[in-house]
């Protein structure tokens, strides 16, 4: 039922980079990490659509701070983490849950992807993944609460979606993390590239967003962890080798933070 919809996806731009994802099909519509629900109720009313129901992704209040104030103009149903502490959530979900929004036609798998917090989770269906602060065009998210092989995993976990699929995350980053990106893999041609198209859009005021899992994995070093010039620079930035992917990893958020 979800392949073949006309549902749309919007951003709204919220605090100084983080994006509301609100999908919309006929007069409904439902929000993906509402921090500020001020954007959300402006856009409900300009449209005249109605709210339907609200994901999050984590428990951070740029993600959720906006919840409260959506529920008290209209009771919809709130998913979430099942095991961060989330008050206003009314569905928990965890890996294996399904989503269901009758109103849009859309059904959504729930994947675990901790690292950033320690129970975060991400959306995916009809070819597209919400995917919050963990996986970034071009970047990864910090790890706040969980540890380097959480994250590695979650971005495997990630990259084994088809390439097609399209990536809508928490924040718009994506010019910072390929100057980073860059440092790591100076010869990357297709980083080049994307380099230039991305300050472009940046430049007409545009998001980066959605990016796509293909386009990832071919550009995003947090995502190349098994890639011969990675590696090099990894070992480069540590002044050792680093043993296996994980600790390719480790070492690239770790130069990252302090970049
Ligand atoms: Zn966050
Ligand atoms: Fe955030």
């Amino acid at each position: 039922m979800s392949d073949k919809n006309d549902f749309e996806v919007v951003p709204l731009r919220a605090f100084r980079d983080n994006y509301i994802w609100t999908l919309r099909n006929g007069r409904y519509a439902a929000v993906v990490d509402p921090g500020d629900a001020q954007p959300v109720l402006e856009y409900l009313q300009h449209e005249r659509l109605e709210l339907c129901a609200i994901l999050a992704t984590h428990h951070h209040a740029d993600h959720v701070g906006g919840v409260a104030e959506l529920l008290a103009q209209r009771a919809v149903p709130v998913y979430g983490p099942r095991g961060e502490p989330i008050p206003t959530l009314s569905h928990p979900v965890s890996e294996g849950d399904q989503v269901e929004i009758p109103q849009l036609e859309l059904r959504f798998s729930v994947l675990d992807i901790p690292g950033h917090t320690r129970a975060h989770i991400a959306y995916y269906g009809a070819n597209s993944l919400f995917c919050g602060d963990t996986l970034f065009a071009c970047g990864c998210g910090r790890l706040f609460e969980g540890t380097a092989p959480q994250m590695a995993a979650s971005l495997a976990k990630l990259a084994a979606l088809p390439d097609s699929t399209l990536v809508y995350s928490g924040h718009e980053y994506t010019l910072a993390n390929i100057d980073f990106a860059r440092a790591v893999e100076p010869e990357n041609e297709e980083l080049k590239a994307r380099a230039a198209s991305e300050a472009e859009k940046r430049s007409r005021n545009r998001p980066t967003l959605p990016s796509t899992i293909g386009h990832e994995k071919r550009t995003n070093p947090f995502m190349r962890c098994l890639q011969p010039a990675v590696i090099a620079s990894a070992d480069k930035y540590l002044g050792a080798r680093a043993g296996d992917p994980v600790q390719v990893f480790a070492a690239l958020r770790n130069w990252k933070n302090a970049y």
